[in-house]
Parts: structure tokens; sequence; C-alpha cells
């Protein structure tokens, strides 16, 4: 039997794993971001571990980006212009393809977690869908045509702008880009520096959630309007206030305003905006995801 290798690879800590699927994902272990050269020895050392009978046929990385997906371009499987210090312009999928010469899937976090969605979770039989993480950063990917998000790059939804009115919310943003981009305005460090407590100790009925719900509502509909999404599924850390789902879902119809009249809006909103189908598995189970995608019809470079 096959057994594949996933890396969810994080600004602030990284997840591996071996298994095939989400019955039989075993061995993960957690460890913290830190340089790249001491992360991805940490990565291999795991992976040697795991492979003394040469058992590992693929590794799928699930990463922090911005990154480079391009099949035929030189610095495909690269961390490109990141923030995140000392990565950029890092050779990641490389690092791997010479330490285990297996096929190497890799693209962002957050098509990861939509293929993983899309192969064991929320997004089964779909074929146009989108995935957000909702927490520490802002990030979608998904499928278009059962295609996964790619294009010029891939993706950055977190970084769209929305309507922002200052008089009822002050906080000027905190995106190091763009200020006041949706990840600016209702990510969890947003939400911390806004009200001065961590989104986590928000009471429910504080005015945050209302604020929250209102901006995520924006962006979906941005989404649903641009690309007829199918479903959408709202992870992350934020998302763990489920009280923010039916918020969401009342707050996107008041805004389509019945403008688009599917089944899906009209009637069953509640199975259209959904938390993730694998929990907060997604993202490693994505990544055990991407290899087996990635044994099953490699890249040719
Ligand atoms: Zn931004």
């Amino acid at each position: 039997m096959n057994m594949f290798g996933g890396i969810e690879a994080g600004g602030t800590k990284f997840v591996c794993a071996v298994g095939t699927g989400p019955d039989d994902l075993h061995d993960e272990i957690r460890f913290e971001t830190t340089t790249p050269a001491e992360t991805l020895k940490r990565v291999i050392d795991y992976f040697t571990a795991h492979n003394s009978a040469n058992q590992l046929h693929a590794i799928g990385i699930g990463t922090f980006g911005p990154i480079d997906v391009r099949p035929d371009s030189p610095s495909w499987g690269y961390i490109t212009t990141t923030p995140k210090q000392f990565w950029q312009q890092t050779d990641f999928a490389g690092t791997l393809i010479k330490a285990f010469s297996v096929p190497i899937g890799f693209d962002t976090d957050v098509n990861a977690a939509a293929l993983g969605e899309n192969t064991w979770g929320a997004a089964q039989g779909l074929t146009d869908f989108i995935y957000m993480t909702i927490g520490t950063g802002i990030g979608g990917g998904g499928m278009s045509n059962g295609r996964l998000l790619h294009g010029m790059l891939h993706p950055e939804m977190g970084h769209i702008m929305i309507p922002h009115d200052h008089k009822t919310d002050p906080f000027p943003g905190c995106c190091p880009y763009h200020k006041d981009c949706f990840e600016g305005l209702a990510s969890g460090p947003a939400m911390r520096e806004r009200w001065d407590i961590p989104a986590e100790n928000l009471p429910d009925d504080h005015p945050a959630w209302e604020l929250e719900a209102d901006y995520i509502a924006r962006a979906l509909v941005n989404y649903i309007c641009t690309l007829s999404p199918q479903r959408i599924i709202l992870g992350g850390g934020v998302m763990e206030h489920t009280a923010l789902f039916p918020l969401v879902r009342e707050k996107v119809s008041q805004l389509l305003n019945n403008y688009i009249q599917t089944q899906q809006i009209i009637n069953d909103i509640d199975t259209y905006i959904v938390p993730p189908g694998l929990g907060n598995r997604s993202g490693i189970l994505g990544a055990i995801a991407l290899a087996r995608q990635a044994l099953a019809s490699p890249i040719k470079h």
C-alpha cells in the first residue's frame, strides 16, 4: 500500500504526518517554525525515520506563502516574497526532492485544505467551492471546474478590499501592506488590536462578533459574485467561535438581497456556508491529499 507524507507549514508551527487518509494518519508531529535550515532539517529527520523501507511514495506540502506554484517556473516549489523573516526565496519542495526523490505536491495551505475537504470533507463531489481560513491571517483557496485555483500565482483572498466605515470602526487595520484589507480588518490579530482583548476571550455578547460577521459576509458576497462557489467552507481559529456562522449567513443573505436566486442561497444557506468537514485537520489531511495527487500525476518540470 502507498504511504504518504504530509506537511502543514505555518508561519508559527509545522505539522508533519504520515498516512493515507483520515482513518489512517499516524505519528503526527508538531514543532515551531524557526529558520528554514533548522525547520527543514527537522522535517527531513522526521520523514527519514518513517521511510526505513522506502515506504513513502510521495510527500505533500501545504504552506504559508506567497509561493511559486507554476509548474514551468524555475522557482516552482519556492516560498517567495513572504514577510516571514528568513524564509524569502526558500527552495522548500526542492529540498525534499533532494532528500527523498519522490513526487512532491506543493500548494498553498488553503488550497491543500481545500483539496482535503474535496477528498474527504465538506466539499466532496463539488467542482467549484472555496475554503477560507480566518485566524492569525486570512487566506482562501478552492476549486474552479474541478481544479485547484491557480493562475498568475495563486489567489490571495485575504487581501481583498472591503468597505470600511471609519465612523463605526475607527480601527485603521493591521495589514503591513494594505492596512484595512479583509485580513487587516478581520484576522485574529486585527480583533485583538481593535478591542485590546484576544478574540478567544471576547464574550459572546461583545459587539466585536457582529462587526466581524459583517466583514466576513462582505468578503463572501464578493467571492459569491465573482467565483460562484457551490459551497463556502470557513475554518481557522476565529471561526471556532461557532456563533459567527448564523450571523454570517444572515448578513450574506441580506447583502445579496435576493439578487442571486439559487437553492443554496435562498433555502439551504445553513449547508452553503459551513465549517470544515475535517475540523481542524483539513490542513494536514490536505497535505496528504496533495501527496496522493502528486503520485497520481507528477508535475513535469
Ligand atoms: Zn492586506
